[in-house]
């Protein structure tokens, strides 16, 4: 996903290996980023293009005329299952593929109103019938929007709007002539209905709650910080010339303060794991889901009701300004290059757009000066081996201004001042002398592709993020000499972002069919480059917490930061995820460091025990197993014989795949053979799995959602609180995980009304959490719900 498709990989290695040794060595050992982007370009042939063409061309980016039918129709099915979120995704990839103001698009986001009616998203429901009557909506249905527009003014207890509607309904189609699709008896028992229904609400004399904006506006920093932008008071950033850049607490942080806010400087939605449908009669369109479908290209946030873009199938907004802001910044360069796009990887795709969003001048005056300054041997140098060097050129930088205020700190303005812009950007390391040759090769490859493609387009449009008033400005004189420091630049992101690429995530909540407990996963959303994050080293047992809001990412203490202390972030390998040896090994080789933090170094010191979930117990007397490649109980008066471990690990993916069979049951609603199958599973489990493995973890959670499904309180909240154990064990007690397990368990008690078992939950829940997220969190507003509605509750209903 980050990096190109298989094939396109594959081919460039292949042409790599194929180069005459005296080539590689002249790439491998080029001194600059220039050298390595011009050799490598100058081997790009046609043919390799043309394959390159090929292989885009089996992602569907362009629009086709006859997908908005087909999609209109396999929308209609789910509308009459009344699987109304999966209807509306389907019109919306009807609407995706319609041209503007025909009937096509019209009658997809027509219809798409009506699912968006029936999931109670009123306002939304509004925006799509607007949309449906502005793109050519025809006359003779107009009644059948028309009384849906007038339902949703009226649910959303807007009355006079309401009654203007159905003023202007009976005036413009009662009489004659008789509209088509609603017969004239069934609109005027409809419009009778719906003027009761105004009448009804309007003798409430109660004026209706407005709606509760939820505004993303988050607890504000404490204190701006004048040294660095989007962070709080609480921290400032430091460099030494082992660690390189990091931030450190300039006084006492407790647990859940936030201290970075950063919105995202470029940040690219990623596609999805699916892979392209291939050519045949069978698969002529997708129906398959992806996030694409459902998050706003820009700006990330979720919503069934996409805009499309006016040019292609792929590219689908929140809303008409999120397109229009799109368009404006990067995607009208962008939008012929779909296919490309989804072949190159999202990291191709960021660095493409950062150059996009900043404009071509901004680049090359960045590039220029940073290359000019140390003189023969540009920034795109190897650096961070040696982060003294990094010091002295922004010493030189100062002395030769003549002036001593000037600041010590790459990536920092004339103020000293460190923030999110470009040039904070392009001061990230590449590691460019860490990377191996060949993959260096193909990322400077790839960057050529995007030159060339940049180039020819340039003759039509120019991509510049200044001056992007007229859609197509006309190509600047400059550009085409200049279009190597175009290509050095994005081979330089694309480099740098191996180690300081950001996953964007989302919480997903997801339940099985009928239960009203939810089970929440983190999926990644999307690739971001944030420059203030980027200076957090790493520990595989942080300090802090990452949690985002749209495209922007907070930063909040996880536990008390005493003053002086670094504020450490994990760039993924933690350690209650991954043993030491993989944690080590995955640092490694993608960012390129031996960790030295306190977990891989206790944790080293005792690495036979391995962490206890992950640990195998004796069948006879429960004791830790121990050994290597042959285990024995560690029980030393324990008669068990000795197991080998591979028979350990191979029952144990035995175990594995029925927990998925048993998963994949309850996700259908099969409840009572879900039970069975994880009871055995426990059983099993318990013969050879440490009380607190993993795997007995996510069984006994697998029961408790299936217990609670079937409205069994009880048993379900024993079973769960089996499961927090584990996570306690393997997460901490005030892990983000801790948090979402305890979330679960308040539901369960909550919906058997244990309240006093419900209120300490919650309160212990919301502690954790907060520490994490902030207040407008969807499981924190959930909480604070249940707790009001509790504390409302009648003495009488409670059962103590
Ligand atoms: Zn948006
Ligand atoms: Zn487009
Ligand atoms: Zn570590
Ligand atoms: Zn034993």
């Amino acid at each position: 996903m980050d990096l190109p498709v298989d094939e396109w990989k594959s081919y460039l290695l292949q042409k790599w290996a194929s180069l005459p040794k005296s080539i590689q060595v002249t790439i491998s050992t080029a001194e600059t980023l220039s050298d390595i982007f011009l050799h490598s370009s100058s081997l790009l042939q046609p043919e390799d293009e043309l394959f390159l063409r090929r292989l885009s061309k089996s992602y569907l980016v362009g629009k086709d005329s006859d997908a908005p039918f087909f999609y209109r129709e396999q929308g209609n099915k789910k509308f009459q299952e009344k699987d109304y979120t999966a209807a509306a995704v389907l019109y919306s990839k009807g609407v995706s593929h319609s041209r503007p103001n025909t009937e096509d698009m019209s009658l997809c986001y027509a219809n798409r109103s009506a699912a968006l009616f029936h999931l109670g998203q009123y306002e939304t429901c509004l925006k799509d019938i607007t949309r449906a009557q502005t793109h050519g909506y025809p006359e003779r249905l107009q009644p059948k929007i028309m009384l849906r527009k007038a339902e949703c003014l009226v649910a959303l207890g807007r009355l006079q709007e309401a009654s203007q509607t159905i003023g202007d309904l009976e005036r413009n189609f009662t009489p004659t002539p008789t509209p088509a699709d609603v017969p004239p008896q069934t609109l005027q028992r409809n419009l009778h209905h719906l003027k009761m229904k105004v009448q009804e609400k309007e003798n409430l004399t109660e004026t209706f709650p407005a709606t509760l904006a939820k505004t993303l506006e988050d607890v504000a920093l404490r204190g701006e910080n004048e040294q660095l932008s989007s962070a709080s008071s609480s921290v400032s950033l430091c460099i030494d010339p082992l660690k390189g850049r990091y931030l450190v607490a300039t006084k006492d942080i407790l647990p859940g303060e936030l201290l970075v806010k950063e919105d995202a400087f470029v940040s690219v939605l990623n596609p999805g794991e699916l892979p392209p449908p291939h050519h045949g009669l069978d698969s002529q369109w997708d129906t398959r889901v992806t996030n694409g479908d459902l998050y706003c290209h820009r700006c990330l946030k979720h919503t069934l009701a996409t805009v499309p873009c006016d040019g292609c199938s792929y590219a689908k907004y929140c809303s008409q300004e999120c397109l229009q802001q799109a368009w404006e910044l990067y995607h009208r360069t962008e939008c012929p290059l779909g296919g490309l796009l989804l072949t190159l990887g999202v990291f191709c795709h960021i660095a493409l757009r950062l150059t996009l969003v900043v404009g071509f001048e901004d680049v090359r005056k960045i590039v220029k000066k940073l290359c000019v300054k140390i003189s023969n041997k540009d920034i795109c140098l190897p650096e961070s081996n040696n982060q003294v060097r990094t010091l002295n050129w922004g010493r030189g930088e100062t002395e030769k201004n003549g002036s001593r205020v000037g600041t010590p700190i790459p990536g920092c303005d004339a103020n000293g001042k460190y923030g999110r812009n470009y040039n904070a950007v392009f001061n990230l390391l590449p590691h460019t002398e860490n990377h191996r040759p060949e993959h260096k090769f193909l990322c400077a490859v790839c960057a050529s592709v995007l030159c060339r493609q940049l180039e020819a387009a340039s003759s039509q449009a120019i991509p510049t993020g200044v001056n992007s008033s007229q859609l197509t400005a006309a190509v600047t004189p400059e550009l085409c000499p200049d279009v190597t420091i175009w290509g050095v630049a994005m081979l330089r992101h694309m480099l740098q972002l191996q180690c300081n690429a950001q996953a964007i995530t989302t919480i997903q909540h997801t339940g099985c069919k009928g239960s009203i407990v939810t089970d929440s996963r983190q999926v990644r959303l999307a690739t971001g480059i944030f420059p203030v994050i980027s200076l957090l080293n790493h520990s595989c047992s942080p300090n802090t917490s990452v949690s985002f809001t749209s495209t922007v990412a907070t930063i909040r203490a996880s536990q008390r930061i005493g003053k002086g202390q670094e504020i450490l972030h994990c760039y993924g390998p933690h350690k209650s995820r991954m043993g030491v040896t993989e944690r080590q090994q995955k640092l490694r080789s993608q960012y390129f460091f031996d960790c030295t933090c306190p977990a891989c170094q206790t944790e080293a010191h005792r690495m036979t025990a391995g962490p206890r979930w992950k640990a195998f117990c004796c069948n006879s007397c429960r004791a830790p197993m121990q050994g290597d490649g042959v285990l024995r109980c560690g029980n030393r008066s324990c008669a068990e014989s000795v197991v080998s471990r591979d028979d350990l690990v191979s029952r144990l993916q035995d175990l594995q795949q029925q927990v998925g069979v048993a998963q994949k049951l309850l996700r259908d609603g099969e409840l009572e053979r879900a039970v069975q199958l994880l009871s055995g599973c426990q059983r099993d489990a318990e013969s050879f799995l440490w009380a607190e493995h993993a795997m007995v973890g996510e069984i006994a959670d697998g029961l408790a959602q299936a217990c609670a499904a079937l409205g069994d309180w009880q048993k379900s909240a024993t079973h769960l609180q089996k499961s927090l154990r584990v996570v306690e064990v393997r997460h901490g007690p005030s892990s983000v995980e801790m948090g979402h397990e305890l979330f679960k368990l308040a539901q369960i008690f909550f919906n058997g009304f244990a309240v006093p078992e419900a209120l300490s939950t919650i309160q212990k829940a919301e502690e954790v959490l907060s520490l994490h997220c902030g207040p407008w969190d969807d499981e924190i507003q959930e909480l604070q719900k249940m707790k009001s509605c509790l504390l409302d509750l009648p003495p009488t209903l409670v059962r103590s």
